[in-house]
């Protein structure tokens, strides 16, 4: 909706002049409380689902939009500063639902935690939501850096078997490898997952998220229906939103829905529709998740009537859904790049991860499932082996056929629902009272969704960086 209360302002003084009978006093206008910016000429896409409008005004007054719309609706304030941008385009600033930036023992941390940020905001992502961490680490790092888009963070939960099932043997490329439980691993990396066993209180699970500065929980793996069931009930008394891998083996994705979780991630996690309670109940670890995968994952498998139901039932209870098709591609590509072939389970995973997860979401789409473009974003490793949110968007236009206009929503208004809470309801849209994030292009994102690399700039919370003033280190926090 666009909106203009400065516009309903004169009428109402009109209104109150008329009624008294005596000529209206000279009204002296006050100062506003700080100075209004206007965005004037571009092309308005508002990511509300509206059609684009020509020659629009965008006004921002502090952090937030103050109206948005066609010239007529929309006045430019007295005193405003008049940014033009006729032939340009103005769209939402771009919220990346499923990132992971923080490695404390290896990889990103401190200055280059901030390098990243920067680098996500240069692209016109204003606004991500971390599904794996440690909260109150990331956050406080976070807080340290100016130019950096909003960040989120979920609080991960894991059951019992992801904490304690002993250090084994697993074949790698490399040979055979022993690896401890994957909680160590992660809490190596510096996350803090926390443990839930069934019968525990999940009212604690949730204050200890609380208390970290979590906005939501993020079921990761080995927790039965009855446990998700619970945490989901928990959380959603306390107004935060339960997002998770899709399948959390014993529980499968049909059960997570049915539980009331409010998103799933992974296309490739479908492949537990394929399997008995019983079959699921055995898989402990990555190495036998990624063994079963790589075994029955196929084209043909996407397709599959059990896959298929859990689908519709995703799409008739609004579970939403990230498929991360970007970073299973740079996966794949890794692989690809090798010159010398070793075959490994992982790669054996990677392969048939891609092609179903490709089937799996052209018939979530088909189905109405409503998709939220979190690209897996990891802070870790060199930056063009990263997945990027507009990779997924490149993704979800040339493999799934969506429209670029449907891709554009799966990464503003659709990943501020799957973020929810009270940042959802002020972000992904362009609207009065919404934070003033926002990115103009120069070229139009609606026919061609590789125009989203034409960044002019990008506005946080009103704001303005250039992508060369944040790469070049000029904005150096
Ligand atoms: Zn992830």
């Amino acid at each position: 909706m666009r909106t203009s209360f400065s516009r309903a302002l004169p009428l109402l003084v009109g209104l109150a002049a008329a009624a008294c009978g005596a000529p209206p006093p000279k009204l002296v206008a006050p100062p506003p409380l700080s100075p209004s910016l206007a965005v004037v000429g571009a092309t308005l896409w508002d990511g509300t689902g509206l059609a684009p409008e020509a020659n629009a005004v965008t006004v921002v007054r502090g952090d937030r939009i103050l109206c948005a719309g066609a010239a007529g609706e929309c006045p430019v304030p007295a005193g405003a500063r008049v940014l033009d941008a006729r032939g340009q385009y103005l769209i939402p600033g771009l919220v990346d639902s499923h990132v992971h930036l923080l490695f404390l023992s290896n990889g990103s941390a401190g200055e280059e935690l901030g390098l990243d940020l920067r680098d996500l905001l240069a692209q016109g992502v204003t606004t991500v939501r971390d599904m794996g961490n440690s909260p109150s680490a990331l956050l406080s790092r976070v807080a340290g850096f100016e130019a950096a888009p909003r960040v989120y963070a979920m609080q991960l939960v894991a059951g019992r078997r992801f904490f304690f099932n002993g250090i084994r043997p697993v074949q790698t490329s490399r040979g055979v490898v022993y690896r401890q439980a994957p909680a160590l691993t992660m809490q190596w990396l510096g996350w803090t997952p926390i443990q839930f066993d069934r019968d525990d209180d999940p009212e604690a699970v949730i204050a200890e998220a609380r208390r970290v500065g979590a906005m939501g929980i993020k079921l990761y793996a080995q927790l039965d229906s009855m446990s998700v069931r619970r945490l989901t009930e928990a959380a959603h008394r306390a107004g935060m939103p339960v997002w998770g891998h899709a399948w959390v083996q014993p529980t499968s994705v049909g059960e997570e829905s049915a539980a009331g979780m409010d998103g799933l991630v992974h296309a490739a996690g479908l492949v537990g529709e394929l399997f008995t309670p019983e079959e699921r109940d055995t898989l402990v670890n990555d190495g036998d998740l990624q063994s079963v995968t790589a075994s029955v994952a196929t084209a043909v498998t996407a397709h599959d009537p059990r896959v298929l139901a859990t689908l519709d039932s995703m799409a008739a209870r609004g579970t939403a859904f990230e498929p991360t098709l970007d970073a299973t591609r740079h996966s794949l590509a890794t692989y690809d790049a090798r010159t010398r072939h070793v075959p490994s389970v992982q790669e054996g995973y990677v392969r048939a991860a891609a092609q179903f997860g490709v089937e799996v979401t052209r018939e979530a789409v088909k189905r109405g499932v409503r998709i939220s473009a979190g690209s897996d974003h990891v802070a870790y490793g060199p930056v063009g082996e990263r997945a990027s949110l507009f990779g997924e968007l490149q993704l979800l236009v040339d493999s799934i056929a969506l429209t670029p206009t449907a891709a554009l929503l799966a990464a503003t208004r659709d990943a501020a629902r799957a973020i929810g809470g009270q940042p959802g309801r002020l972000i992904g849209t362009i609207e009065t009272g919404h934070y003033a994030d926002l990115v103009l292009l120069s070229r139009n994102p609606l026919e061609d969704i590789g125009n989203l690399e034409s960044v002019e700039w990008v506005m946080r919370g009103g704001k303005i960086w250039r992508p060369g003033q944040l790469r070049s280190g000029i904005a150096m926090r």
